[in-house]
């Protein structure tokens, strides 16, 4: 599926989404004045020319724009838009004079045929005209996305934005995408009717790669009375070298440079809690390792904590200055410490 659909085009190309085709296209020249790369060289504004393009391109085709409307959500806005337009012109032209003589019954079906056509679109509780007899209810599918988060979010849980596209049978042709031969109206043809929408979702702590949340009745919608799915979000927690969780307690590989293993130092280390200020004494070396009691993972049955074991790693810099490399020569003529006896005598 292209990724425009988690896009808001809209506010790509600066224009509300009932802009005219004309107001769209003195928008986009606007943006092209601004990134096209033969006046910007800025590579960010490359990538942003890009999206101007592929968003100008969809939205300047009739038959894109409404596609992209109706998975975006945009389309069930713009009819109640129009609806309620046609209503005040209605109500202009044909001022009440007296609410008991006035049977103004032209109004009454123009509303209630839109209203059944935005339940119809969108949840099928009324078929209009002579397709009224009861359905047997179809329950919506489930539907899962993948979510990838840092090793923190997975041990401390997060909030995430997620875009979803839900999608039901068209309830017009049922799926079948003809009517009579004639493609359906409703559906071009597709013979099921999408939005894409924006939904919070929690992810509890403790998650794992593999780990799947569900979110109950943000899948595909049922018809006809049928139950809406589940939405399953399929956990991958991003590997990261320097974190690890052994049962209860968190492992860290720490990278320090030469001279603060000498010197010692203090480093804030992003921990569940928060961040932590941990002490390396003076003249540490690599795989040295300091335990932080009780600050590891909670065991609930236990009503224990685990602890954080730090693995220091000396990690020298990949570019040092000439004045740098100076002082490391003074120090190599003047050390006088002996690294390697213990590697001799052991020989
Ligand atoms: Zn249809």
């Amino acid at each position: 599926m292209a990724n425009y659909y988690n896009k808001d085009l809209y506010q790509i190309l600066n224009v509300n989404f009932e802009a005219s085709g004309e107001e769209i296209k003195s928008e986009y020249r606007k943006l092209v004045r601004i990134y096209h790369p033969d006046i910007s060289k800025n590579k960010a504004d490359i990538s942003k020319f890009k999206e101007i393009q592929e968003a100008y391109e969809i939205l300047i085709n009739e038959e894109k724009r409404k596609k992209y409307d109706i998975l975006h959500g945009f389309y069930r806005e713009k009819i109640k838009k129009e609806y309620n337009k046609k209503l005040n012109q209605f109500k202009e032209s044909n001022p009440v004079k007296n609410e008991n003589t006035g049977t103004k019954k032209s109004d009454i079906p123009f509303t209630s045929s839109i209203n059944n056509t935005l339940d119809n679109l969108f949840y099928g509780k009324k078929l209009s005209g002579k397709n009224t007899q009861k359905k047997a209810p179809i329950n919506g599918k489930d539907i899962s996305i993948d979510l990838s988060v840092s090793f923190l979010e997975s041990v401390n849980g997060t909030n995430r934005k997620v875009n979803i596209i839900h999608t039901k049978p068209c309830p017009n042709c049922e799926g079948r995408k003809f009517i009579n031969g004639q493609q359906c109206k409703m559906c071009n043809g597709q013979g099921e009717l999408s939005y894409g929408k924006k939904i919070n979702v929690k992810i509890p702590s403790g998650v794992v790669t593999g780990s799947k949340v569900r979110i109950r009745k943000e899948g595909d919608m049922g018809l006809y009375g049928g139950k809406d799915g589940d939405l399953y979000l399929v956990i991958t927690v991003d590997k990261n070298p320097y974190y690890s969780i052994d049962k209860q307690n968190i492992l860290i590989n720490l990278p320090i440079t030469p001279y603060e293993a000498v010197l010692g130092c203090e480093i804030s280390l992003p921990l569940p809690d928060g961040n932590y200020n941990v002490k390396i004494p003076p003249l540490t070396s690599s795989g040295q390792k300091l335990k932080l009691t009780s600050l590891g993972l909670e065991n609930k049955l236990k009503n224990k904590r685990g602890d954080v074991i730090i693995t220091v790693m000396i990690k020298t810099p990949e570019n040092i200055t000439e004045a740098e490399k100076e002082l490391y020569l003074k120090l190599a003529q003047m050390s006088k410490s002996e690294v390697r006896k213990e590697f001799y005598d052991a020989k």
